[in-house]
């Protein structure tokens, strides 16, 4: 994986999250290896006055190091610290990624709960931003976190659970990256279980029905849509205890294929939008969108980075308005002629700035070419008026006065900020327009 790290010294000093959505150029980049050191780093920063900008894996969209203070990249601050089998938990340190994590536990039979479905994220960054799997009775990554430890603005390495101060609690399970720099995530953990998957083509329309039907009985939920089309690939999974059954990861040769197509498809859609839904009904039966091999395809994208996404999460009942309202912004919008769309469930939280607080969601993410990124607000106006909270790893410009006004907690949560981070040494552009 590239580390945000070799991304800054590649570019000389100029650091930018993997989608080339966000630039900076900070005073001076650190690589805590230890606690010890990232608390050392974080006073030091403190010390001199200047801005703290924490970075995982640099996968989000908006609100990362757009500014020229300190960067501390937690990429070297990776590995497991211990696991708890009685209290059925295990501890890294804030860099590892979400694969490293499950790696690690699956050598031990174990696995992560709640985990989320991006492995490049790291743990804190994951956490930091609220993300989720595609197990629908399963809240976010952020709700499922047993504790972490914190430091905070001023250098002072605090543990945070449902038993030590718990007053920052619900706060500091998705901070983005607003209350200090998170070193340790302690996850909790069950016995492995395989996972048996299955795909199958669906009308869109009999997905939104059966929505409910979803939730209660499956382990894994995942479509992928061209919303040019009424098909969608559908793919559903179980854990069992005795099937290692689930289907072969992707050869490097398909994959390749499939990015080579699908970055045909998109150049000929955006050229001739008006041709999309046919472009996509072929596409749909050359190469279903739920194909390992097109999926890690799309993920990856665009020479290997990221394409741009936004998603956000309604509530379940409000599934069918939205599908409808998808198909007619696409329909014949040029920068929507290549997008694809991907729904996913996830469980309520009581997580305070968590766009499942309080409400089972479905999370619909919209993902275009990057020469398309802009017409991403467009969408996002959309979402917002159909009443969707923002996935915070993606695209949002949403506002303080307009989380305040959808969020019941969000007031809460910037008083926890104001106490913690009274001089705003966390500060950047997103959590500005977010928190003041
Ligand atoms: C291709 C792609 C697919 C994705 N799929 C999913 C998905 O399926 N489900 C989902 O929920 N999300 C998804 N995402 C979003 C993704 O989950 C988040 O972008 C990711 O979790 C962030 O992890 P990161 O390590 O890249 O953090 P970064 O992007 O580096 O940072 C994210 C935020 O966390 C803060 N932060 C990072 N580290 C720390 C720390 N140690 N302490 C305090 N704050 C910190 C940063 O300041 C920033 O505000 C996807 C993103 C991409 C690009």
């Amino acid at each position: 994986m590239v580390t945000s790290s070799e991304l800054a010294t590649r570019s000389g000093g100029v650091w930018q999250n993997q989608a080339a959505t966000v630039r900076a150029t900070p005073n001076r980049i650190e690589h805590p290896t230890t606690v010890a050191e990232l608390v050392a780093a974080v006073r030091n920063a403190s010390l001199s006055g200047a801005n703290i900008r924490p970075v995982g894996a640099g996968l989000s969209m908006t609100g990362l190091a757009a500014g020229n203070d300190v960067l501390i990249d937690l990429a070297k601050l990776r590995g497991l610290v211990s696991i708890d089998r009685r209290a059925g938990t295990a501890t890294f340190l804030g860099g590892t990624s979400v694969d490293e994590a499950a790696t690690i536990l699956e050598a031990e039979r174990l696995s992560i709960i709640g985990a989320p479905a991006i492995g490049s994220a790291t743990l804190a960054g994951a956490m930091s931003t609220g993300a989720h799997g595609y197990a629908p009775r399963e809240a976010s990554f952020s709700a499922n976190v047993a504790g972490i430890s914190l430091v905070t603005p001023d250098g002072r390495l605090l543990k945070i659970d449902d038993r030590h101060n718990t007053q920052l609690w619900p706060a500091a399970r998705l901070s983005l990256g607003a209350l200090g720099v998170i070193a340790e995530v302690t996850v909790r953990i069950r016995d492995y279980v395989e996972l048996r998957t299955n795909r199958k083509r669906r009308d869109i329309e009999r997905l939104v029905r059966d929505l409910g039907e979803a939730r209660a009985k499956l382990d894994f939920y995942r479509v992928d849509w061209r919303p040019h089309t009424d098909t969608a690939m559908l793919t559903v999974g179980w854990l069992e205890a005795t099937a290692p059954a689930a289907l072969p990861a992707a050869s490097s040769s398909r994959r390749e294929r499939g990015r080579r197509r699908d970055r045909i498809r998109a150049r000929v859609a955006r050229a001739l939008p008006f041709l999309a839904p046919a472009i996509d009904a072929v596409a749909n039966r050359l190469e279903p969108l739920g194909d390992e091999g097109v999926r890690a395809a799309r993920d990856v994208h665009d020479g290997g980075e990221p394409l741009p996404f936004v998603e956000y999460q309604f509530p379940i009942a409000k599934a069918g308005n939205v599908v409808t309202a998808l198909r007619e912004f696409v329909h014949g919008n040029r920068a929507m002629a290549a997008a694809d769309v991907r729904l996913t469930l996830v469980a309520a939280d009581e997580v305070w700035l968590s766009p499942a607080y309080g409400r089972d969601v479905i999370a619909v993410m919209v993902r275009v070419p990057t020469a398309d990124a802009a017409a991403l607000v467009d969408l996002e106006d959309l979402f917002i008026w159909l009443g969707g909270l923002p996935s915070w790893g993606g695209f949002h410009t949403l506002t303080g006065a307009e989380a305040a006004y959808v969020m019941p907690r969000f007031s809460d949560f910037s008083s926890i900020r104001h106490d913690l981070d009274p001089y705003e040494r966390m500060q950047n552009e997103t959590l500005h327009r977010l928190l003041g």
